[in-house]
């Protein structure tokens, strides 16, 4: 019974239910099944890292940072994109550091987004996204990426913008697809957001794993004409496994970070102090510590495509993230969810229905993604299980 008349949602909060990625790891804790949902790592980023963290917090670094970001750290994402990507932003306006990258997709949207103002998000999309863009009363215009390639229809592309689009919010490396734009694909989407005058949104939370030498990671703010429309965001939920610190980072033009700068200040304020000089040691490992972390991805990769495979799944290949989808209709479902549901009972693993990603139901219905960033013991565990319950 509600106490008040008044206890019941928003209608933007009412909209957007609970997280997919919450519902699903509460069923893996109360049902014991192997956790191949919600994409977190279950080992710790460098040693090194997390111990400037607790010396940082032994050091009093524990009052509110600067509102952009403490400066050594915008230095350090500064560097981390001229080394990686040749591309140079001033430490001082052009970088912002932000509670993850959740929050910089939203301080984005709402700093950037008026109502009715249409968003072209690539389908499926980040669960986030689609909060955001309602939170900030936006349209989402879904360009979608079909199984089992997901390329990028850039016809479908051209005919997502209209007069009324202000933001082409992109994904790449992609989540959940593992799909990574190709430099055409990304020259296709620069051509049209010059075209159209568009702030392009990149979520390049994944930049450190594209796995395959032939389809490297290129961020879209690098091509031409893009620097002064595009906004870069990292994590070091990410690149640095240690999601629970929620350190993430945007760069871009003074005038656009300016517009999530203004939407940040009354998100959070400012960012977890002790975690942020910890990830600037972090962005200066050598380069070894970010071919490392991708090349160890991509051996799980394979380890967890093969072994879905075997059980006779349909499988699509990742080139990028920690992230596989597989078509389940080969084991006798056409539902994910019901899948998903089924799974822990069936088998005890827990994987992750796509069906919240889509607007296009009826493509998304049949897929589900299972999470790799796990020990080898794990991956190999929760293969045996759906062995032994498929086959
Ligand atoms: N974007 C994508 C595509 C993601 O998969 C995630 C992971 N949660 C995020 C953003 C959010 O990153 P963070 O944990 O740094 O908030
Ligand atoms: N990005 C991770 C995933 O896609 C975690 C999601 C989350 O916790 N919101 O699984």
């Amino acid at each position: 019974m509600p106490r008040t008349a008044a206890s019941h949602p928003s209608s933007r909060a009412a909209g957007v239910g609970t997280t997919v990625f919450a519902e699903m790891s509460a069923l893996a804790a109360a049902t014991g099944a192997v956790n191949l949902g919600q994409g977190f790592p279950d080992t710790d980023g460098p040693p090194e890292i997390a111990e400037a963290a607790v010396a940082a917090i032994r050091a009093g670094r524990n009052q509110y940072a600067p509102g952009p970001g403490l400066p050594e750290l915008r230095a350090a994402v500064a560097g981390h994109q001229q080394r990686f990507y040749g591309m140079t932003y001033d430490p001082d306006g052009e970088v912002l550091v932000t509670t993850g990258a959740t929050e910089a997709i939203a301080a984005a949207l709402l700093g950037l987004v008026d109502p009715g103002d249409e968003v072209v998000v690539l389908e499926p999309y980040y669960d986030s996204y689609v909060a955001c863009i309602g939170f900030a009363g936006g349209v989402r215009r879904p360009v979608t990426l079909h199984p089992p390639g997901y390329a990028l229809d850039v016809d479908a592309l051209r005919r997502a913008v209209t007069p009324r689009t202000k933001v082409l919010l992109l994904n790449s490396p992609h989540n959940p697809t593992g799909a990574v734009l190709s430099l055409d694909e990304l020259t296709a989407v620069a051509e049209v957001a010059v075209e159209h005058d568009l702030v392009v949104v990149a979520d390049e939370v994944y930049e450190h794993m594209a796995f395959d030498a032939d389809r490297p990671h290129v961020p879209v703010a690098s091509l031409p004409g893009m620097r002064v429309r595009t906004l870069s965001i990292g994590s070091a939920g990410k690149t640095f496994s240690f999601t629970g610190w929620k350190v993430g980072w945007v760069t871009g033009p003074a005038d656009l970070i300016e517009c999530v700068r203004l939407a940040k200040q009354f998100l959070t304020y400012v960012s977890g102090a002790p975690f942020q000089p910890a990830i600037a040691l972090g962005l200066g490992l050598p380069d070894s510590y970010f071919f490392g972390l991708r090349d160890g991805l991509a051996a799980k990769r394979d380890l967890l495509c093969d072994g879905l495979d075997s059980v006779g799944l349909d499988v699509h290949r990742p080139r990028g993230t920690y992230f596989v989808t597989t078509d389940v209709r080969p084991l006798g479902y056409d539902d994910g969810w019901t899948f998903c549901r089924d799974l822990p009972g069936r088998a005890g693993v827990v994987a992750i229905p796509h069906a919240p990603f889509w607007d296009d139901v009826a493509v998304g219905a049949p897929l589900v993604r299972w999470a790799f960033c796990k020990k080898d013991e794990v991956l190999t565990e929760a293969v045996e299980r759906l062995r032994a319950a498929f086959t």
